[in-house]
């Protein structure tokens, strides 16, 4: 039995047999096999090759005459797969050391790689170019394999990965994939808030996972304390197969608040609504006692798709949802693409600060063609319900009346051709870097809302990536500067009489209700699963005491002392959730 600990991410326990997905760009860790395994490995390392060397084949045929040295590189390439005693080399090592079919051909092609690049032959040593294409090609062989397993799965598993993105998140078949764990990410790594949203359990940081186990294990994965057991003794699985029971009896309880009101003891009503990244979650908000959908991440029809969505596409999803809500408000934010959501076609185009660099707004705002696209889709749709629109990763007015602007341009254009839309559509912006918190009373005169993206905003103050494993115990919303921020945006988004909500990951996390209530928020908007257990506080607690609470935290000097004062407040509250 092993026992590692990471970053819960989001809450339940699974047990399953893993499907385990090693990233073709990360090392491939070693992991063993059994005796009993060997034949299948040495099975994946011949049929690899014959792939590999069935679509170099294709792609020698297909090159014209005119591309003579492209035909050169396919025939090395290869001559090189061709090669009896290399692919035997393979096979021994797996045989002997008795690891898996992708461990072994990374290790061996790169021993040959950097015994090439070694070499005082300038045209050998720029041989080691052509072995680590070869490498991918055969690893892409065996993973593709895996992911094709993950589209066509017949049993409940728990998927172990280096990494995951938020698309392949999202596309989990759910009624097989029970959890997954992880060797990167962080708690608001938008694959963590996918998780979170499609109610999967997850456990993610958790260095090298991915080594420590086979397909024949047995893994828990509780995510609600943000750990995995690799086959576990028998009591412990029955320790965890109680747990799993009594937090689904607290799910069914929660559930049973649906129709009760969100209101605190002493009677302020606070609204709670959905973060959605697809139409089909609106109605999962629903069902949690969602009161509309506070940040519908657009973005994620692009990421779905890999292609750029048309104007009917993104139509087509805001009635969708829309229609689920009557009178109630959706907000639509404008695409966020950029930082950790990238089209996978894009993803080895990364800039080399892809956080500070072309994401959300300013991508947008040099991709007119885009952005009028989507705007045009939003107004259409309107006219249907309380639609709003939310522009993300503001950071300074310029840019918010840029927006603004070309808003006014589809408009313009609608009216040419006399097509409905509300001229008064509220026009809101995420609050997510520093720059924008601190010149909020500038910004409050030019929108009708604010949405706090307390993720965005944590990584941006602090200087923390909100992905980055290494550095997740710098990353906090306790941080007094971040409490700062978001108490001086609160207090002129008031001064300006607007509304301010909060939309970022905090607003799912017990431990802050009751300070971002004495802060004076109002509307939170959160994970659907998670709304249940957050009006469950809302309805146990006093303004009063959450005033008081936040006056307390105000004068407080350190993350660590206002995550433990807020940490037993809520616990005494809601014990369950801890
Ligand atoms: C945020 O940054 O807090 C936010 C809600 O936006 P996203 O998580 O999509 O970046
Ligand atoms: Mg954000």
């Amino acid at each position: 039995m092993e026992i590692r600990k990471g970053i819960a991410v989001s809450p339940g326990i699974a047990i399953a047999s893993p499907l385990i997905i090693d990233s073709k760009d990360y090392r491939i860790p070693r992991r063993s096999i059994l005796q009993s395994q060997r034949a299948d490995e040495i099975k994946k390392v011949r049929d690899a090759f014959a792939g590999a060397i069935g679509q170099l084949t294709e792609l020698e045929a297909a090159s014209g005459i005119d591309q003579g040295n492209i035909k050169d590189i396919f025939a090395v390439h290869l001559r090189f797969l061709r090669d009896k005693s290399f692919r035997k080399r393979i096979t021994d090592f797996v045989k002997n050391e008795l690891v898996t079919a992708e461990y072994a051909i990374s290790i061996i092609l790169r021993e040959i790689a950097a015994h090439f690049a070694n070499m005082d032959d300038p045209y050998i040593s720029e041989r080691a170019a052509d072995i680590f294409d070869i490498e991918k090609r055969l690893l892409t062989q065996l993973l593709g394999k895996i992911r094709e397993d993950v589209d066509h799965l017949r049993k409940e598993v728990v998927i172990v990965a280096h990494d995951l993105t938020p698309t392949q998140t999202a596309s989990f078949n759910r009624t097989f994939v029970k959890g997954f764990a992880t060797d990167a990410g962080g708690r608001t790594s938008h694959t963590a808030i996918v998780a979170r949203t499609l109610g999967i359990p997850a456990v993610v940081a958790l260095e090298e996972v991915t080594a420590s186990v086979t397909s024949e294990s047995i893994v828990i994965i509780d995510g609600n304390h943000g750990v995995v057991v690799i086959d576990p003794d028998e009591s412990t699985l029955e320790q965890y197969r109680q747990q799993a029971r009594d937090f689904l009896h607290l799910e069914h309880e929660l559930d049973a608040l649906r129709d009760k009101p969100s209101v605190t003891r002493d009677g302020i009503a606070i609204s709670l609504l959905g973060n959605i990244e697809f139409p089909d979650e609106a109605e999962e908000t629903l069902q949690k006692g969602g009161m509309g959908i506070g940040l519908y991440r657009t973005e994620f029809l692009y990421l779905y798709s890999g292609t750029e969505p048309t104007e009917e596409d993104h139509y087509d999803a805001y009635v969708e949802t829309i229609q689920r809500f009557k009178g109630q408000p959706v907000v639509i934010r404008t695409m966020d693409l950029g930082g950790d959501k990238l089209p996978y076609s894009a993803r080895h185009s990364v800039e080399t600060n892809p956080v500070l660099g072309l994401r959300s707004i300013r991508f947008c705002l040099q991709n007119l063609t885009m952005f009028k696209t989507q705007l045009r889709a939003i107004l259409r749709a309107s006219v249907l319900g309380d639609v709003r629109v939310m522009f993300p990763l503001i950071s300074n007015l310029q840019e918010l009346r840029q927006a603004k602007m070309i808003l006014r341009d589809v408009m313009e254009d609608l009216d040419e051709y006399e097509v409905p839309y509300n001229p008064s559509i509220p026009i809101g912006i995420m609050i997510e870097t520093p720059s924008a918190a601190l010149t909020a009373s500038l910004l409050a005169r030019d929108c009708d809302f604010f949405s706090i993206g307390t993720n965005d905003l944590i990584q941006y103050t602090l200087a923390v990536d909100r992905a980055n494993e290494r550095v997740s115990t710098l990353y906090s919303a306790a941080d007094p500067a971040v409490i700062r921020l978001i108490r001086s945006v609160i207090h002129d988004a008031s001064k300006a009489k607007i509304d301010v909500a909060v939309c970022g990951e905090v607003a799912s996390e017990p431990e802050y209700i009751m300070l971002l209530l004495g802060m004076g928020i109002r509307t939170l908007s959160l994970a659907p699963p998670m709304i249940p257990e957050i009006k469950q506080i809302i309805r146990s607690v006093t303004m009063q005491e959450c005033n008081q609470l936040a006056r307390k935290v105000a004068s407080m000097d350190s993350q660590r002392q206002i995550k433990n004062y807020l940490r037993d407040a809520a616990m005494k509250i809601l014990p369950e959730a801890f």
